[in-house]
């Protein structure tokens, strides 16, 4: 595992989801895709912005509505304003016209019916060319014969004046002024006339006095009440008869109105003095906004009204409106047209986003199910350490392989710390320093951890920086961990049995010469044969001269060259298996003769001494340039209560006088004698 480290200890961990470059959902769980409801999410965005647009078409409507209103209330008042001063106008004709006839009326009965006759006529064209919207006067006896005129042509049929002179000759009232209904005269205008009754001393009807009306005048008056192109003003008879209309090429004299339904029969039925209102027009059937007012004072007693109108056309009137709304309700259309576009657009969008991210989700839980597996099946613990927070995350098998509950959650790395062997954890934190340093990619190595039950597990540890912050310093170490205390044992035991078997084993791995071992015996058993046999034994003890300084001037590896060859000349120069050369030790050899004594081993000594003199092996570090040996000699007879030590120590204290008296050569131990 990572070290108890200083600044870097190992941080275990299986991820959570969070986001993290390296993504590990090492354990069971793999969350579900995110339920999602597109479908439903689009329908209500379509519902909202439908929900706003009708709102705002709705308010529009509302709005051009309530304009359209406005624009038609303001177009009836400007109506009914117009029909106003026509009124005015017309009042004060009426009024001179009916003082007109009364004045002529009173002139003829004062003077007396018959008398003035001859003068009257002139009178009468002097009084209808004063007032302009007479067109004649006239007189008519009680019989519908015309008694004076200011005009030579007749103004009507004899039918048509009967007509006119009958409501006055039904109802003598001196006071009243008659209103002929409209007849074409005979000129072919249509007209109307006004008419005073003439009533004798005897209170019996004598005959009228008649105005007839000019249309033509009354066509100017009217017309200067056409404000606009499309309004038209008329005047009406109280039956209902179009007497005279403004502009002149739209009139329809003679034309009756009171229809059933039509805005003048409502306009009489609503028996107010004005009225406006908004109707198809009897003829054409036109839809126009109308003002009409009655006219008929008090004060002249008229025994019928005459009605003004005047109207406009009410598409006319709309126009401009309609420019507006028509605008309007383009702008509203392109508003919902390029909402509607954004929205198409925004959503299409946004799919293809959530496809993509619904992929990359899916890649990722595979590459998590891969790397879970992958885990799994090489049975590792995974562990990631967060530097920052010092905590590592570990996965189920981390957690599992030191024999405690999974765990998913971030624990304090201490925890790994605590758990690890004193021994390793020197060269865990050496190897973990390195690599945090960025000297090493990656480190890997063995050691152990507690497992909770007590005994040491060991693991590979093997583990790498994953995220370094700006300044280069880690922050984050993934790694995994693997059990291999199995392995490791089978390891340590064939090491032990190696060494066993090194132990049992009779030969010097190095020179290939009998080895300490094989000494130890063949001494037993020489001495114990010496022992039996009453002979003498004899042990040369063989030692390299400045050795030492051979391995530091040419390196171990050379030293052990020399030793092999040492091990070889002086195998060469000795009579085996009766003179044994074994190696005591280091780069000592020892050669145990049987049945010899000192004598005898001096003679083998001295050969020996001399066959390495002759191989001349160099030793750039020695005085004599050469490899050389010293040999201590020594030989006993063994006896009962004496040891083969004795005999070690003999030979080595001769080697000894040799070292002292100078090396290269032999020295030999005083015999102890026979005991
Ligand atoms: P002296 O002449 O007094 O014997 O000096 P020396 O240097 O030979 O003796 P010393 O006992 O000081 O050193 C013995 C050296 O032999 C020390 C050790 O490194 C070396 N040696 C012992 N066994 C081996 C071996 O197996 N291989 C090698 N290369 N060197 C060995
Ligand atoms: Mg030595
Ligand atoms: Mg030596």
């Amino acid at each position: 595992m990572h070290g108890p480290q200083p600044a870097g200890r190992p941080a275990l961990t299986n991820m959570p989801p969070p986001a993290h470059p390296l993504r590990f959902t090492v354990d069971p769980a793999t969350p579900a895709e995110p339920p999602r409801a597109p479908r439903r999410r689009v329908i209500s965005e379509w519902a909202l912005l439908a929900l706003v647009w009708l709102t705002v078409l709705g308010y529009a409507a509302y709005d051009l509505r309530r304009q359209r209103e406005r624009l038609i209330t303001q177009d009836l008042e400007r109506l009914q304003g117009q029909t106003l001063a026509i009124e005015h106008n017309l009042v004060r004709q009426l009024e001179g016209v009916a003082n007109a006839l009364t004045g002529v009326r009173d002139e003829l009965v004062q003077a007396g019916l018959q008398a003035r006759a001859d003068q009257l006529p002139a009178r009468l064209k002097l009084l209808a060319d004063a007032m302009p919207g007479v067109y004649a006067l006239q007189v008519f006896d009680a019989r519908g014969a015309v008694r004076a005129s200011s005009r030579d042509d007749a103004i009507g049929s004899s039918f048509q004046t009967r007509a006119f002179i009958a409501p006055a000759r039904a109802s003598i009232d001196p006071r009243a002024l008659y209103l002929s209904p409209p007849f074409q005269s005979a000129t072919g205008h249509f007209t109307t006339v006004l008419a005073r009754a003439i009533v004798d001393a005897d209170d019996a009807f004598a005959g009228v006095v008649v105005a007839a009306l000019d249309p033509d005048y009354f066509e100017t008056v009217l017309r200067s009440a056409v404000y606009a192109q499309d309004a038209r003003a008329t005047m009406v008879h109280g039956d209902g008869t179009i007497i005279v209309s403004a502009p002149l090429q739209d009139a329809t004299p003679g034309l009756n109105l009171n229809q059933p339904g039509s805005m003048f029969r409502r306009h009489v039925d609503a028996r107010q003095p004005s009225s406006v209102q908004r109707g198809l027009l009897v003829g054409t059937g036109e839809h126009r906004l109308m003002a009409m007012r009655t006219i008929a004072p008090p004060h002249l007693r008229m025994d019928n009204a005459l009605v003004v109108r005047v109207s406009r056309r009410t598409s006319d009137v709309l126009q401009p409106w309609r420019a507006e709304a028509l605008l309007e309700a383009l702008l509203l259309a392109l508003g919902t047209a390029t909402s509607a576009a954004w929205l198409f657009w925004h959503q299409h969008r946004r799919r293809l986003l959530e496809r993509a991210a619904q992929a990359a989700a899916q890649a990722e839980r595979e590459s998590a199910r891969r790397l879970e597996f992958g885990l799994r099946g090489a049975d590792l613990g995974l562990w990631e350490w967060d530097l920052a927070t010092d905590t590592v995350t570990p996965n189920a098998r981390e957690m599992e392989m030191l024999g405690y509950e999974p765990r998913h959650e971030p624990l304090p790395a201490a925890f790994w710390r605590e758990l690890m062997h004193p021994d390793d954890q020197p060269a865990l934190e050496a190897v973990v320093r390195e690599h945090l340093r960025g000297e090493t990619p990656a480190y890997r190595i063995e050691h152990r951890f507690r497992h909770r039950d007590g005994r040491w597990i060991w693991v590979l540890d093997h583990a790498m920086v994953m995220e370094r912050d700006a300044h280069g310093r880690p922050r984050r170490v993934v790694g995994t961990h693997l059990d291999i205390s199995a392995t490791k044992q089978s390891q340590l035991a064939l090491e032990t049995l190696n060494a066993q078997l090194e132990t049992l084993s009779l030969t010097d791995g190095l020179t290939g010469v009998a080895n300490r071992r094989q000494f130890d015996q063949a001494l037993a058993v020489e001495w114990a044969r010496g022992l039996r046999q009453r002979q003498p034994l004899a042990l040369l003890m063989i030692d390299i001269d400045h050795f030492k300084r051979y391995n530091d001037q040419l390196g171990h590896p050379e030293g052990d060259a020399c030793l092999r060859q040492v091990a070889q000349i002086l195998s060469g120069c000795l009579r085996q298996p009766v003179e044994r050369l074994m190696r005591y030790g280091g780069e000592e050899f020892a050669v145990l003769l049987a049945d010899a004594d000192a004598q005898a081993g001096a003679r083998v000594a001295q050969r020996c001494e001399d066959a390495i003199a002759a191989a001349a092996l160099p030793h750039p570090a020695s005085p004599f340039a050469a490899v050389t040996v010293s040999i201590g000699v020594a030989s006993r007879v063994p006896h009962p209560e004496g040891m083969p030590e004795e005999l070690v120590h003999a030979a080595d204290a001769a080697l000894y006088q040799a070292k002292q008296a100078g090396r290269a050569r032999v020295a030999v131990a005083p015999d102890a004698g026979l005991r």
